[in-house]
């Protein structure tokens, strides 16, 4: 990863006057790590009114099974021994193996972790995916880093972890700050916890590798392709030929930089761009590919050209079809809502919108495809490579990309007719659903003794 001048912790304000630079602190200090927590139980609670779920299960589902941390020390490339601080939250695993992401970023927190975790837990049981929920990180900025130093943080990391994580118990996966190498450093070292014997076995510990350490065939386009998925269905359902609209990303990375290259197959363009470096505005339309090599070069988009450099604020009241926030997490509040001029957002960041960003955004119209739903595509691939390495399979691109649509296919239609049902926002659906299949298994299961 290539290093970068600016921490991403500040969301990046070129030209920022000091009017835009208090009113963004303003706004980091309301929405707190315990906001995204107390929001996504809120989202919990709104779902339980809309089932007859006991309220045991309700309360269960509020508590994470496990909070691991770990701190270890790593030896940096100058020579001196720094202290870093790693987390594993387990939320919930009555469904399956705890599942979830590894975010390698300054701001990682246990309270983000443990909503991260929860709403993977809500993720795969709405999309039907036999996995828990799980999320885990380290207080770190990968891009900072050299390669050797990300490499010994991860091992270091891993090897601190332990018997915390496995293939049938805890898988993690790409997230913020990682990718499909940090994945095959993992899962090395995990390997390398074993006997020789079971070494191969032990493949499945980690998914979104690399393809020849025992990746899948589409996994690293998976989170932006089952986004896609979500548009067409929308479009169809609506009416609403795609080319020849807009759309605003947030974030170009993984997730923000594919749905870009993706959403181009269908005619639409992205004009308006945004990361830890800076925002821009491109009416013609940005070539994702050109700009995904620049981010690839120079660690962002700021300084890309054949632009006109904007605000936040500017980046946010675009006028688009389509606005897709692809970075972090609380990225629209009030103020954000009320200057959106969009018809649809869709999620492919877990808790973009605030509570009180969504109630404004529904009461303007603006419809919601939920984080639960429109990013599921990554984990949906991520079960899929846990099944080829268990069965020593390699499925062919096709046939992920065929399962992949009918899993997202499936998902749009449930939740969008639950929504239609109960007369309840798609967010709500969404874990409405979700919390059912969960207190099913409880019932089936029953409270242990
Ligand atoms: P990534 O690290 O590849 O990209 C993150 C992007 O966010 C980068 O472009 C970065 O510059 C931008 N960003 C970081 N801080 C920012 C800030 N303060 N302001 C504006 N932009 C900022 O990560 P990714 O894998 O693309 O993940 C993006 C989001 O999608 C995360 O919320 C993640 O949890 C979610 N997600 C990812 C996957 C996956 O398969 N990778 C699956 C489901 C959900």
């Amino acid at each position: 990863m290539a290093s970068t001048p600016k921490s991403e912790t500040a969301a990046a304000e070129p030209m920022a006057s000091s009017d835009a630079q208090s009113a963004a602190k303003a706004r980091a200090k309301r929405l707190t790590h315990k906001a995204f927590l107390e929001a996504v139980s809120l989202h919990l609670r709104a779902a339980g009114k809309v089932t007859n779920v006991p309220e045991h299960v309700l309360s269960i589902a509020e508590h994470t099974k496990n909070e691991i941390i770990v701190n270890f020390p790593v030896r940096m490339d100058d020579g001196t021994i720094r202290m870093f601080a790693g987390f594993r939250v387990q939320h919930n695993n009555v469904l399956g193996p705890f599942k979830g992401g590894m975010r390698f970023h300054p701001s990682v927190s246990l309270d983000d972790l443990k909503a991260l975790a929860a709403m993977m837990t809500w993720k795969c049981a709405l999309m039907d995916i036999p996995f828990g929920g799980g999320k885990g990180g380290v207080q770190c900025d990968p891009r900072s880093m050299s390669q050797a130093e990300l490499m010994r943080v991860t091992r270091r990391f891993t090897h601190a972890l332990g018997s915390n994580i496995g293939p049938d118990y805890d898988i993690p996966a790409p997230d913020v700050g990682t990718n499909a190498q940090v994945m095959v450093w993992m899962m090395d070292t995990y390997m390398n916890t074993v006997g020789h014997v079971q070494k191969n076995a032990q493949r499945a510990v980690v998914t979104g590798k690399t393809l020849n350490s025992g990746g899948s065939k589409g996994r690293e386009k998976a989170t932006a392709a089952g986004l896609v998925h979500c548009l067409v269905e929308w479009a169809k359902a609506n009416e609403v030929p795609l080319e020849g609209k807009t759309a605003a990303i947030q974030g170009f990375g993984n997730v923000g930089g594919n749905a870009a290259l993706i959403l181009t197959k269908y005619g639409v363009s992205t004009v308006a761009v945004g990361d830890h470096t800076g925002y821009a505005h491109n009416p013609e339309g940005f070539n994702p590919h050109m700009l995904l090599d620049h981010v690839k070069e120079h660690g962002g988009i700021a300084d890309y050209g054949r632009s006109t450099p904007i605000s936040r604020e500017a980046f946010f009241s675009t006028p688009v079809d389509f606005f897709i926030p692809a970075a972090l997490e609380n990225q629209i509040d009030e103020d954000e809502a009320r200057s959106m001029k969009t018809r649809i957002v869709l999620e492919a960041a877990n808790g973009p919108i605030t509570p009180a960003g969504e109630a404004v955004l529904l009461s303007r119209g603006i419809e919601i495809i939920p984080d639960l739903l429109a990013n599921s595509g990554g984990v949906i691939v991520s079960y899929y490579e846990w099944v080829q390495n268990k069965r020593n399979e390699s499925w062919s691109s096709e046939k992920v990309a065929e399962k992949l649509e009918q899993a997202m296919v499936h998902g749009y239609t449930k939740v969008s007719a639950f929504a239609r049902q109960h007369q309840c926002p798609w967010r709500t659906a969404a874990y409405a659903i979700a919390l059912e299949n969960l207190a099913t298994a409880y019932a089936e299961r029953g409270i242990f003794p």
